[in-house]
């Protein structure tokens, strides 16, 4: 008699789990990977953990391919390190991947005005922000001057059968678009395996799809000068990209300046303007992420610029205050604290 009423109150018991899995559909799952140089982080909500996980990884390992085919670092052969070894006004033909992304970059170095250029590596190299060994102090003047003098857009061409650099101090640095798209390449992933609610979170570079268990995504935007603050959150469902370039993860310190990644290819110098730019665009993140680059460039006066490009632009500038574009395709709520 005794069992028999425990083996009743087993089974509500169970019935009553089952019931609220049933509410609540499957546990998200969440999964992080380091691929260029940052902690990609994979939340995928609404499926089981099993065909999530086959999901996730095959986005991780087309996203670390993504990182081979572009990176100037390292000893991993590629066709951009071919092309930045190149003979100047020599035709090299380059792979269709990297002639895409360079196309698109090349476009968006125009339309910013050269604010985000592509051609910028003889100057990220010397600064060295992306290199193992962080640096310490800057380079000097006349190093600067000289990486500077193959940095713009104009001395990159393309030519029938490919591209050509004018000049041997003209390297390409895909560091500002590549993370963007290989987050898009990302999602293509994961909507291949049947997964239509995700956030690929690469380091405060994201893009969304879908919802939360019926509910809006809830996203918080980083505080650039209070470590684990935020500065406020969106909230959103669908497709959207949320992308950040900020100066508060790669710079030191050097008599009492901050000198950062992000650079002015019109000056060689790291921008001053900025200290956090956010670009929202239901497109890609791949476009968000060069025109984050280039806003935090250009500074206020990028934001009008994103707003006609279709895309909400969100500024704090060097002295902190927060700047909006008109165009707003996602309300912010700023943090109370
Ligand atoms: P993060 O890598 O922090 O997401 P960004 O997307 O803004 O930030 O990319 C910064 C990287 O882009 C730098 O490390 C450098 O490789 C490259 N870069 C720096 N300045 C520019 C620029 N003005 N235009 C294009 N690329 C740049
Ligand atoms: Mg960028």
């Amino acid at each position: 008699m005794t069992l028999s009423v425990q083996q009743h109150r087993l089974s509500l018991s169970m019935a009553l789990c089952l019931l609220l899995a049933a509410c609540s559909g499957p546990q998200d799952v969440r999964e992080s990977r380091f691929i260029m140089g940052t902690l990609v982080q994979f939340t995928v909500a609404g499926v089981e953990k099993d065909k999530a996980l086959d999901a996730i990884r095959a986005a991780a390992d087309e996203m670390q391919r993504i990182e081979d085919d572009f990176t100037i670092y390292g000893t991993h052969a590629n066709a951009v390190k071919a092309f930045n070894a190149s003979t100047p006004g020599q035709t090299v033909s380059l792979p269709a991947g990297v002639d895409d992304l360079l196309r698109m970059a090349r476009d968006v170095a125009h339309q910013s005005g050269g604010a985000f250029s592509p051609v910028i590596g003889s100057l990220s190299l010397l600064w060295g922000f992306s290199l193992p060994e962080a640096p310490a102090s800057p380079p000097s003047d006349d190093a600067i001057a000289r990486a500077r003098s193959g940095s713009d857009i104009g001395k990159l061409v393309m030519a029938q059968a490919g591209w050509k650099r004018l000049s041997n101090q003209t390297m390409l640095d895909f560091g500002a678009i590549a993370k963007g798209y290989a987050i898009d390449r990302g999602i293509d992933v994961l909507k291949k395996h049947g997964i239509a609610n995700a956030i690929l979170d690469a380091g405060g570079d994201l893009r969304m799809i879908g919802d939360h268990q019926g509910k809006p995504w809830r996203i918080g935007l980083r505080h650039p000068r209070k470590p684990g603050a935020t500065l406020g959150w969106f909230e959103a469902s669908g497709d959207i990209s949320i992308v950040t370039s900020g100066d508060y993860e790669r710079f030191f310190i050097y008599q009492g300046r901050r000198y950062q990644h992000i650079l002015d290819p019109a000056t060689g110098m790291p921008a001053g303007l900025s200290s956090s730019a956010t670009v929202i665009t239901a497109a890609n993140a791949t476009l968000a992420d060069a025109w984050s680059t280039a806003l935090f460039v250009l500074g206020e006066k990028g934001v009008p610029l994103v707003g006609a490009q279709g895309m909400q632009a969100l500024l704090v500038d060097a002295d902190g205050v927060l700047h909006q574009s008109k165009l707003t395709l996602l309300p912010f709520h700023p943090s109370t604290q």
